[in-house]
């Protein structure tokens, strides 16, 4: 029997937007270097009875890079809220998108020559599976000294 690896990388990237993605909260990508724990509010910690809203210009960067990647948007695309209980995860739950991402089917095409160098054999093409959203919530730092979360991310 002979065997055929297939590789998949799960590349996170964060938009750098001014907000997170579903609360008004400045969000860790503007590098204002707030102290943790500082910039939070009722959505983002995941108060009961509040409704997320999604980010409009994450969306206008998401359908960038999908365009960019010759994706197919999805005209519909759905979120998810995964339950469960992670220590960096106090309010107990993860908002992502999975069986209905933003954008599937493209390719990003790498070419580890100059374009038209006597080296250039033409590019790769490497497929991407899907983009997809999802709320990172925190990071937790461990040491032997003490655990830190850190609650201010997207
Ligand atoms: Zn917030």
């Amino acid at each position: 029997m002979k065997y055929k690896p297939v590789i998949g990388l799960e590349v996170h990237v964060q938009l750098k937007t001014n907000s997170k993605l579903f609360c008004p909260c400045p969000s860790s990508a503007t590098g204002s270097g707030d102290p943790p724990n500082t910039n939070i509010c009722p959505v983002c910690t995941g108060q009961p009875g509040v409704l997320p809203v999604l980010n409009k210009r994450a969306v206008e960067m998401s359908i960038k890079t999908a365009l960019a990647l010759t994706c197919h948007i999805n005209n519909i695309s759905v979120f998810a809220r995964k339950n469960y209980f992670y220590p960096d995860l106090p309010k107990n739950y993860q908002i992502s998108q999975y069986e209905q991402p933003l954008a599937e089917n493209g390719y990003l095409e790498i070419n580890e020559n100059p374009p038209n160098s006597p080296f250039d054999k033409g590019g790769i093409k490497r497929g991407i599976y899907h983009l997809s959203y999802y709320s990172q919530f925190s990071f937790s730092i461990r040491t032997i000294a003490y655990y830190q979360i850190k609650i201010h991310t997207a």
